[in-house]
């Protein structure tokens, strides 16, 4: 911006020395001084116009107005004595020089600013521009000058100039708001007083400054933003950039987190429904197989023995037993997942239907070679409960008891009053859960992934059943177990709503409630 406004103001002051040059008399005219004089007087930002003929010597004419000040006059005066020094040297190296460019289609100026005066703190700026004669012969040493007037080049062209720079600039800024506003400023050089400055020019230090080469040497250009600098610029767009990065990585790495999530849960979803799969075909085979075997071969009457055939019998209907349990935690899960799930709520005797629950599944446990203990108490008040529900629960939890023992064949149940709520407890000696697994085995599907459990095959829905009804009674499920040693299995339901009732002179009475996933 800079190179292009120092650009900018050459040709400005070119164009306005074009108008004066045209007009040089050639130096052997008889009224070649009048004629310098019609020049300065018709142009008032000349100082003085000089014309420099090797033959003949130098003619300076002044501004009239300015010539009654002494100080213009002895300027005119010094002006003459250093031409004439100076050029009798180098015309013929600056005639030449400036030719070349006139020849190049260049205009063709030679411009330098002539020494401050000693012991002025803040002198004024002194140009000249040389040029060769176009009135003058060819073939001799000829230049024509102007000198600039100080006064006006600092109180007018310089702020003019500036001035319709900066109306460009703020023209092209504003069509960009965040753009801050600049100002400019003009300074001698190694003086740097402001010599002119643009209107937008708010002091203090610039952020960039430019030596000018055109027509106005020795000059520098500088310039600022207002009200703030190019560091404050730099690192404001430095912390945007770095705040919209961080955004930008932040988003990018919790994109990566929920797609490496979502491809992790479809695939542990896809590996649970293939163990579903297996896992409850397994389940529906074992028994549907032991029942058409049996049934076969009652069928074929090979078996005489009639304590035999009842054993078989047996062995049937505890097998269909198994069936339906199954199928019925599948059909409750999908119930419960629908939201369909109803449970009938109706004060029970608790005791007689945990006994009556137990008494039907007695035999099997007896069967599969259990040491056997119930603690069951009478003293319950009824409970507000679905029987069918509670009952499911409570031989899910005794049939894991079963599945999950080894050589200690143990299994407890005990159904006792404790604080305000009745406990049911199913004890085994089994093979016991490790800690880390045991708050994750209320989940649906979830199984132990144990050697173990690998052989007994499973839904992993029995557990999540229970927490569900159990919490639909308003109450809770937990567990103790000890890897090894075995598990305790508490539902906990809540007293004081069946006391209430107890209490109360209205026969059980009946309520539905539908209780989603
Ligand atoms: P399933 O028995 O069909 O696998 P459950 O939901 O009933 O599903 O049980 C979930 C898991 O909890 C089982 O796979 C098993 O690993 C563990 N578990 C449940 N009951 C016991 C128990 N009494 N002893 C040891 N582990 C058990």
């Amino acid at each position: 911006m800079l190179a292009i406004s120092d650009k900018r103001l050459t040709e400005r002051a070119y164009e306005m020395a074009d108008e004066a040059r045209h007009k040089f008399p050639c130096p052997t005219a008889p009224n070649a001084a009048q004629e310098l004089d019609k020049i300065v007087a018709d142009h008032p930002w000349i100082a003085h116009a000089f014309i420099f003929d090797k033959p003949t010597g130098t003619i300076v004419r002044s501004q009239g107005s300015k010539m009654s000040d002494p100080e213009s006059r002895a300027e005119g005066v010094k002006l003459q004595n250093e031409v004439q020094l100076w050029f009798s040297i180098e015309a013929e190296s600056l005639l030449e020089k400036v030719r070349k460019m006139q020849h190049k289609g260049d205009k063709p100026y030679f411009a330098f600013s002539y020494p401050a005066s000693k012991g002025d703190k803040h002198p004024a700026y002194q140009n000249v521009l040389i040029f060769p004669i176009d009135a003058a012969a060819k073939d001799r040493i000829t230049l024509g000058g102007i000198c600039f007037d100080s006064g006006y080049l600092q109180h007018e062209f310089f702020p003019g100039a500036l001035n319709s720079i900066m109306a460009d600039t703020e023209a092209d800024a504003s069509r960009d708001s965040s753009h801050p506003k600049i100002g400019m400023m003009l300074h001698q050089y190694r003086d740097y007083e402001p010599m002119a400055a643009s209107l937008g020019w708010d002091g203090g230090e610039p952020e960039v400054e430019r030596k000018m080469e055109g027509a106005f040497p020795d000059l520098v250009m500088a310039i600022k933003y207002q009200g703030t600098t190019i560091q404050a610029i730099t690192q404001r767009f430095l912390r945007t950039s770095y705040i919209t990065l961080g955004c930008i990585s932040l988003l990018l790495i919790s994109g990566l987190y929920f797609t490496y999530r979502s491809v992790n849960k479809a695939m542990e979803l896809a590996k649970l429904k293939s163990d579903i799969v297996s896992n409850v075909s397994h389940e529906l085979r074992t028994p549907l197989s032991l029942i058409r075997l049996y049934a076969e071969t009652l069928e074929l009457g090979r078996i005489p023995d009639d304590a035999k055939q009842l054993e078989y019998y047996r062995i049937i209907r505890k097998e269909s037993e198994r069936l339906t349990a199954l199928i019925n935690n599948i059909l409750d899960f999908s119930r419960i997942e629908a939201g369909k799930k109803e449970y009938e709520f109706r004060d029970t005797d608790l005791s007689s239907l945990v006994r009556s629950t137990l008494d039907a599944y007695r035999y099997q446990i007896e069967q599969n070679g259990f040491t056997y203990e119930e603690y069951i108490t009478d003293e319950l008040p009824p409970v507000r409960i679905d029987r069918e529900a509670m009952a499911r629960s409570l031989l899910n939890l005794v049939n894991n008891a079963i599945k999950y023992s080894n050589q200690d064949k143990y299994l407890a149940v005990s159904l006792y009053r404790s604080n305000g709520s009745v406990k049911l407890d199913v004890v085994d000696h089994g093979i016991g859960i490790p800690r880390a697994e045991q708050h994750k085995i209320f989940d649906k599907f979830y199984r132990v992934c144990d050697p173990l459990c690998h052989e007994n095959k499973g839904s992993g829905l029995g557990l999540s059943l229970v927490q569900h009804i159990v919490q639909a009674h308003g109450g809770e499920v937990s567990v103790e177990s000890t890897p090894g040693k075995g598990s305790k299995f508490s539902i906990t339901l809540p007293l004081h709503a069946a006391i209430k009732s107890a209490e109360g002179s209205k026969p059980a009475n009946q309520e539905v409630h539908t209780v989603g996933a």
